[in-house]
């Protein structure tokens, strides 16, 4: 793959507020790219760098190997949705749509026919007459996401494209979009603070916090692989306990838990500054211990609610140290879970990540 965009040490200031610390970043060509992230993470302004509307304090950015950073976001020539869509609401859909070509001084046949095409591929053609207005929030962003592609651009920005969408909608509208930019071969860049959106739609993931990238990467290896306690936090439920490293071979690190008990964790090449550690633990990687199944790691805890999500069952324990842990299980189990039980659980050493504990000062 050619690498489409490259951020290069770029950093943003507000003043003397900086909303963007040092990013690196390559997106390659045809890829689902999405910037994840909190409120005031800085990714909003990461995107309107990358789209022209904000200038870069330092570093630069680069599209299909041009340095863009200091040209005006028409030279750039990329598409983009917004947030509310912002569609004309005094132009027709065909009109909205044909309107970036108008500016590209196409002939009218052309248009047309471009209008017609893309009109197909959102699946509005019954709708190039229809205002704005008399349509639905997900056929509107269908005619916001047609104008930003009309004009075949090396770049598609999704800033929240579906946040104004229910729940629904948005993740029918997730799918098709993610199978309209996939035919296309479109490279795009989303943004986001939705992690299932993210995790849905993304070939890759470049997790924000306070204006530094904490990690880009694949949706499965940001799950099972966080590389810090906030990207584990983050995207999806976590159990995070804290041990010493003892001992570490090439495959397995043996960690002694805080009521003293040990546990073997797999290593992945990790290197860390201190001993301290925590073990990060998915809900659904805890099995609960039975007569016949073989656990590398049990620990013993008191049931203190359980919770019937349908398709599962949410345990909620509470170790003799204090520690509160959430469990996943099947909802299919073949005996009942009492709360005040005590209850005796385990993992495998390939279910968990070792990650540093940055809280810790030794
Ligand atoms: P959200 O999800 O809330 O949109 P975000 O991750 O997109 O958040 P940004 O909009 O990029 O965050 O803002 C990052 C930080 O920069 C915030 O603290 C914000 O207050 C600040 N900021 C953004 N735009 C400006 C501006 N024009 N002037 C001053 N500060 C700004």
């Amino acid at each position: 793959m050619t690498s489409n965009l490259e951020i290069q040490n770029v950093t943003k200031y507000y003043k003397k507020f900086r909303a963007v610390n040092n990013a690196n970043l390559t997106v390659e060509q045809g890829e689902f790219f999405t910037i994840l992230g909190p409120s005031g993470s800085g990714k909003t302004t990461l995107l309107k760098l990358i789209a022209g509307f904000e200038e870069v304090s330092s570093g630069s950015i680069m599209l299909k190997n041009e340095n863009i950073s200091s040209k005006k976001p028409y030279e750039r020539n990329i598409g983009m949705v917004f947030q509310n869509y912002a569609l004309f609401p005094h132009m027709t859909v065909a009109e909205n749509i044909a309107y970036p070509l108008k500016k590209r001084k196409l002939r009218k046949q052309e248009i047309k026919h471009k209008v017609e095409e893309v009109l197909k591929i959102v699946h509005l053609e019954q709708y190039a007459g229809h205002y704005p207005a008399q349509m639905s929030g997900g056929q509107q962003q269908r005619v916001a996401l047609a104008r930003a592609i009309v004009f075949s651009p090396p770049l598609l920005l999704l800033d929240e494209p579906l946040s104004a969408l229910d729940k629904n909608l948005r993740q029918r509208m997730q799918i098709e979009i993610k199978s309209i930019q996939e035919s296309l071969g479109i490279t795009t860049i989303s943004v986001t603070h939705d992690q299932e959106e993210a995790l849905t739609m993304s070939d890759r993931i470049c997790v924000m916090n306070n204006g530094g990238i904490e990690q880009i990467d694949t949706p499965e290896n940001l799950y099972k692989y966080p590389k810090n306690r906030f990207v584990a936090e983050f995207i999806g439920d976590i159990n995070l306990l804290k041990g010493t490293v003892l001992n570490e071979d090439s495959e397995n690190a043996n960690i002694q838990l805080q009521n003293g008990q040990m546990v073997t964790i797999q290593s992945r090449d990790q290197s860390f500054d201190t001993t301290s550690v925590l073990i990060a633990l998915r809900p659904e990687n805890i099995q609960l211990a039975e007569a016949g199944k073989a656990l590398k790691n049990t620990l013993k805890a008191k049931v203190m609610s359980v919770i019937y999500v349908g398709e599962a069952l949410i345990i909620l324990v509470k170790t003799k140290e204090g520690e509160e842990m959430k469990i996943k299980v099947p909802s299919l189990l073949s005996h009942a879970i009492t709360v005040g039980e005590e209850l005796t659980f385990g993992w495998n050493p390939q279910d968990a990540t070792i990650l540093e504990d940055e809280s810790s000062e030794n």
